[in-house]
């Protein structure tokens, strides 16, 4: 029997580059969105971000 799942199936842009996560230092080649030239310095990889999400608060 299969089994067909869907999941997956959404196109996702992707911008391929040389950056540097602020945090952790590791090497950033993709983000899902381009990165403003102002922001570079605060650009985090995915699990930095995903730990900054879970722990600040968002602040507008
Ligand atoms: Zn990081």
């Amino acid at each position: 029997m299969a089994f067909q799942n869907r999941y997956g199936d959404f196109e996702r842009k992707m911008y391929k580059g040389e950056w540097k996560c602020a945090k952790c230092g590791t090497a950033i080649t993709e983000l899902p969105f381009n990165p403003d030239p102002s922001r570079i310095d605060q650009l985090q990889c995915r699990d930095c971000h995903r730990q900054s999400r879970a722990t600040e608060r968002n602040r507008y």
